[in-house]
């Protein structure tokens, strides 16, 4: 009974610790399976986040490989034709020694055969749009942007090698060829305007000498087009040293402004289709506040009385405005109707006419560029395309400030060109957040000369700052 007494004891003395126990352990339980639920759902959400970070980034290679592949094959195309046609001529001309004419059949006949090798290694991926869609698999996806990719990189280096082979025949074959002295002439005095504000705006800085370099490269660039005998030889040795001078100059205000893209992480934030107004103005007003700068595509035909004091605005606080064509419009179609001349001469000087500045990069409508338009830009205008390798989707339907703010912060590396349009209230609204996210991973916002280090060249296309297609 004293078992028994003491087990009723004990049962009695223990229940009350019993009773006391009992729901902390629960508790401590509850909270336990709570933080196991929390740290799960956290792993989930994290590895979520990059799936989908990797998967637009996936999405947004696979366009943008495909298109540089595209426009590499085009323009190397077109290279080696102009090749073909230039030893053509030189067997015709006195002068030309066979060693080079050798070199160039030599060059053109292999830049052909990496054209068709490069082709058949992408035959199996097909077209961009459909190869880059979305909603496919995104192995498949990143296995496209690898084959664009190789191709495009395969291509590259011929076109700088066409350059060079081409180089010495032309300067016998074309030393007096007028129409190839019109479109190199041409060419040089469409940047002149561009370079001499470089010149103006580098003047100030403490390092002269680039400055002073490039004035001298400026007047004998203008003397040499200014003198209808000057040979083709001595316009393209102006027009390189010129360009050399520009670059030094962008890298001693780059040097001046603490921006070194090849070290800094950089990106280059661009706002298309303004200006408008409203939005326009707060875009501008958030830049200004958060110490940073973005780059215009303003659409010619959004110029007005109204709309002028916006884009003197975005020049006033250094934000440099492009062309974005006067109707918003496809170059390959504008090429096609042959509105060439309104939508991107006239676009142009109505722009220039607001900003004070000249034009010297376009932003095409839909990304969409092509090797014809790409010349007369070049060559008409002394223009280069701005391309982007981020888009923000902001003109999407359903788009919102978070969407648009998840997107260009989960795409978005060194050396990026995002892809947004100051017409919409959510970009304004997503502005702030996309500046205080980008300064809190370190990132520096520069315009798109300061990212590349590089003066706009005629006929570039800059998808980013790892992605430059030369001409
Ligand atoms: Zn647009």
């Amino acid at each position: 009974m004293t078992a028994g007494g003491d087990t009723t004891q004990t049962s009695d003395s223990t229940r009350p610790r019993a009773v006391s126990v009992a729901p902390a352990r629960g508790v401590r339980l509850a909270v336990a399976a709570v933080f196991v639920v929390a740290l799960l759902s956290s792993v989930f959400l994290l590895a979520g986040l990059a799936a989908y970070a990797w998967y637009r980034r996936a999405l947004a290679d696979c366009v943008e490989w495909g298109n540089t592949y595209r426009l590499m094959d085009e323009h190397v195309a077109a290279l080696s034709g102009q090749a073909t046609a230039l030893s053509d001529r030189a067997s015709r001309t006195e002068g030309v020694d066979r060693e080079s004419l050798d070199k160039l059949d030599a060059v053109a006949t292999q830049a052909s055969a990496q054209r068709r090798q490069a082709a058949a290694s992408v035959q199996t991926v097909g077209d961009v749009p459909s190869a880059c869609r979305a909603k496919q698999s995104p192995l498949a996806l990143r296995s496209h942007v690898d084959a664009y990719r190789d191709a495009a990189r395969t291509l590259k280096p011929w076109v700088r090698r066409l350059h060079r082979a081409k180089h010495p025949v032309a300067v016998r074959v074309l030393a007096h060829d007028g129409q190839t002295l019109e479109e190199t002439a041409g060419r040089i005095r469409a940047v002149l305007p561009g370079v001499r504000e470089l010149a103006r705006d580098t003047a100030a800085s403490h390092d002269t000498r680039a400055s002073r370099a490039l004035r001298v490269a400026i007047d004998d660039a203008q003397r040499a087009v200014d003198d209808p005998n000057t040979p083709y030889g001595t316009l393209a040795d102006t027009e390189q040293q010129l360009f050399a001078r520009a670059d030094a100059a962008v890298r001693a205000r780059n040097a001046e402004h603490g921006i070194d893209c090849a070290h800094m992480a950089c990106v280059a934030l661009t706002f298309d289709d303004g200006p408008r107004d409203g939005s326009s103005r707060r875009i501008v007003a958030s830049l200004r506040q958060a110490g940073d700068r973005a780059t215009f595509f303003a659409v010619g035909g959004a110029v007005n009385d109204a709309t002028r004091p916006v884009i003197q605005d975005d020049t006033r606080y250094g934000m440099p405005v492009g062309s974005h064509t006067m109707s918003h419009t496809d170059l390959p179609a504008i090429m096609q109707s042959g509105t060439e001349h309104q939508e991107f001469d006239e676009a142009s000087a109505r722009i220039t006419q607001a900003s004070g500045r000249p034009v010297t990069l376009l932003r095409p409508p839909h990304g969409a560029a092509d090797e014809a338009s790409r010349q007369y830009l070049a060559d008409r205008l002394g223009m280069g395309l701005a391309l982007y390798d981020v888009d923000s989707y902001d003109w999407a339907e359903g788009a919102t400030a978070r969407s648009i703010q998840w997107k260009v912060t989960a795409q978005a590396r060194p050396g990026s060109i995002i892809l947004m349009h100051d017409i919409h209230d959510h970009t304004a609204a997503a502005l702030p957040h996309i500046l205080d996210a980008l300064h809190a991973k370190g990132y520096r916002t520069v315009t798109i000369e300061e990212l590349t280090g590089q003066y706009p060249r005629p006929g570039y296309v800059y998808y980013s700052r790892d992605n430059i297609i030369p001409w």
